[in-house]
């Protein structure tokens, strides 16, 4: 007896149940990147990013697709070159006829997407969208609760735990109680509002710039939360894992990979 069989477009259709692309922010481009809709997939390799070390991996693990979080083409290139980062990347899956598809920002927003889970990661109960949609179908960032209040210190110490980060930068008084938690995977610089007017103790995202910081100060001068730059990888690294364990579950006859190395080109320098 022959097993049934399934193409990259019932993949990008049963993410797409979950994460519908009219959730994704105007300037994404999410769904299929490179390849084929109707190819044939038996492994697929999940990666926050794509780069030669992940298309390497997929080839060595015969995977004829690959998913990624971040979609490789953001703005329509003129020229597709093999001396360029992204036109060797395409040239590669094209000569190797790997399908590359990407979910971001339809992700970030769905339930249980990127922000929901990092707020399981890091141990909240009661989690919510931070900024939900009108009708509440989707959303941007999360918001929860600890079981018991901590102070901040020993919230970072949760923070680089369970993120195995060893480098976290934030503004806040290392003694301030911390019980209410909005957290955004990635960019979410312009979520810090949301996380004022919600009434959070800290906010966890990433990509923050100086002056955002400023963003939480009373007009005395101190902290009216604290805010928490866990990096962009960091904060979304769950990503991977997420996806692999929802695909493994509705697709059980596909073998979905984890890309076993770290896609950001970022190290961290602690004295
Ligand atoms: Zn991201």
């Amino acid at each position: 007896m022959s097993e049934k069989t399934f193409c990259a477009h019932d993949l990008a259709q049963a993410l797409e149940s979950w994460a519908d692309p009219s959730f994704a922010e105007s300037y994404d481009n999410v769904g299929l990147q490179v390849g084929s809709a109707t190819q044939i997939i038996r492994r697929v390799l999940i990666a926050l990013d794509l780069t030669p070390g992940v298309v390497e991996e997929a080839i060595q693990k015969e995977c004829s697709m690959i998913l990624t979080h971040h979609p490789l083409l953001f703005h329509s290139p003129s020229r597709i070159l093999e001396g360029d980062f992204i036109g060797h990347l395409i040239l590669r899956l094209a000569k190797e006829n790997i399908t590359l598809y990407s979910i971001h920002t339809n992700l970030d927003a769905a339930h249980g997407g990127v922000s929901i889970a990092l707020a399981e990661i890091l141990g909240l109960h009661h989690r919510t969208f931070l900024n939900p949609s009108d009708d509440g179908t989707f959303g941007m960032g999360a918001i929860g609760h600890l079981p018991e209040p901590e102070p901040l210190r020993s919230f970072l110490d949760r923070v680089h735990a369970r993120l195995k980060t060893p480098a976290l930068r934030y503004a806040g008084s290392d003694k301030a109680q911390i019980k209410t938690v909005a957290v955004c995977g990635g960019s979410g610089g312009s979520l810090i509002q949301s996380a004022l007017d919600a009434n959070a103790d800290v906010y966890v995202t990433a990509d923050l710039g100086y002056h955002r910081f400023f963003e939480i100060l009373g007009p005395d001068g101190n902290c009216q939360m604290a805010l928490v730059d866990a990096g962009h990888y960091e904060t979304e690294k769950h990503t991977e894992q997420l996806l692999c364990t929802w695909l493994t579950e509705r697709f059980p006859t596909i073998k979905f990979y984890c890309t076993s190395a770290p896609t950001t080109p970022i190290k961290i320098s602690i004295r």
